[in-house]
């Protein structure tokens, strides 16, 4: 009998959004190999080698680094649950749509909360959050390294320092960041620090990758009360992440492998490199962009994440048009707005695979086209002008040659 549900054939896109990036054919392939069991003895080895290829992800040597079954927001809500008891009190660091989640997460939790705030298109100001833990005792300050919302990368050094101050733990939203942005989680002293697979690493989104400071550690194993989910206790999930490999929840095992590929591919090119070519493509994206005549969301240059390119939506063009436009004749990917700056910006994601110079080329060609198209009056063919003249004058390094 014939089926009238065909065989699954999913366009051919080019994502280039905050999330899911486009994959590396590698990571295709390693998504493709056969399946075996959770308990599998072979499987204990992929795992040990994917936590080894994570702990040099992240730069750390924390006995809990493990990916967890989940999609990044799962990763703020174990940070958060697994920190906060009654009685507790927390800073929530608030420059958008991802760094809100944080704090409404936290609201689940008995502890009482204080909010930091800064505009969107800006970090918050370690100063605030100074005044509002004098003479306070904090157990946690989390913030976003990288606000997706916006397009805005915080320096989490001078929260660290308040973190000391007043004996919080700090814990980072790296979903935006890990492998391309700085970031070395024992250097910087990060307590708890997670990440969304499908973005800067460019495997499949699922998971989120998570570490845990031995700090951090210590004060888990001298709460007085239980974590608010059996799901994202830290504690036991570590039962199957940890030496004794005892069965806890059955994990994305095909999703692990691709993660594994695409940490393997992270390493081979360098952390170093990897975060130079995110710095430089986005730096002949904007270069593009400006060209042809749009204004960026972050006004100063040091805020601007190196992932994620906020553009405002100029007068008389209709934001929604160009994204269908731009997927429907390009296939290309690009986000919208969301939250409150729903309708006023694109944002451009290069992210792990995506940030490259071909791709930053296609886009802006495309989103060239489409412009005119839509009526935007502009000298066509300048984005990719400035951006060819961008590339001929810096040394970008190119994705690991293979
Ligand atoms: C994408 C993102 C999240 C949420 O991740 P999901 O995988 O969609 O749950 C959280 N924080 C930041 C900074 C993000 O960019």
């Amino acid at each position: 009998m014939s089926n009238p549900i065909g065989e699954l054939r999913p366009p051919a896109r080019l994502m280039m959004t905050p999330g899911p990036s486009s994959m590396d054919p590698r990571v295709y392939r390693a998504l493709a190999t056969p399946l075996v069991g959770h308990l599998d003895p072979w499987f204990r080895g992929c795992m040990d080698e994917t936590q080894v290829l994570l702990r040099q992800v992240f730069q750390t040597e924390n006995r809990i680094t493990f990916p967890l079954s989940a999609s990044g927001s799962g990763g703020i809500e174990a940070s958060v649950l697994n920190s906060l008891e009654p009685g507790d009190e927390a800073i929530c660091c608030v420059n958008g749509m991802f760094s809100q989640r944080m704090y409404v997460i936290a609201q689940h939790t008995p502890a009482t909360l204080h909010l930091v705030e800064a505009p969107y298109g800006k970090p918050v100001d370690p100063e605030d959050v100074r005044k509002v833990a004098k003479g306070r005792k904090i157990k946690m300050i989390g913030l976003a390294q990288g606000e997706t919302s916006s397009g805005v990368v915080t320096n989490i050094d001078p929260f660290r320092q308040v973190a000391d101050e007043c004996g919080a733990l700090l814990v980072v939203d790296a979903v935006a960041t890990l492998a391309g942005v700085p970031l070395n989680i024992d250097k910087q002293r990060v307590d708890i620090c997670f990440s969304g697979s499908q973005k800067a690493l460019s495997a499949p989104p699922g998971m989120s990758p998570i570490t845990v400071s031995p700090r951090a550690e210590e004060v888990f194993r001298t709460r007085k009360t239980k974590v608010q989910s059996w799901y994202f206790d830290l504690s036991t999930a570590m039962n199957y992440w940890g030496k004794d490999r005892l069965y806890h929840h059955t994990p994305p095992i095909s999703l692990i492998y691709a993660l594994r590929e695409a940490m393997r591919i992270v390493i081979e090119e360098g952390l170093e490199p990897r975060w130079e070519r995110h710095h430089q493509n986005q730096h002949a994206l904007i270069a593009g962009v400006e060209a042809l005549g749009l204004k960026l969301l972050v006004e100063k240059p040091a805020d601007r994440l190196p992932t994620v390119t906020a553009v405002m939506v100029p007068a008389g063009i209709d934001e929604l048009k160009v994204r269908n436009q731009l997927l429907e004749e390009f296939n290309i990917e690009i986000a919208g707005g969301i939250g409150a700056l729903k309708g006023q910006i694109w944002r451009l994601g290069l992210m792990g695979y995506c940030s490259q110079k071909q791709f930053v080329l296609e886009l802006l060609g495309a989103l060239d086209k489409v412009l005119v198209d839509q009526g935007h009056r502009h000298e066509p063919g300048a984005g990719v002008g400035a951006a060819v003249r961008y590339y001929t004058q810096a040394e970008v390094p190119a994705l690991t040659a293979r």
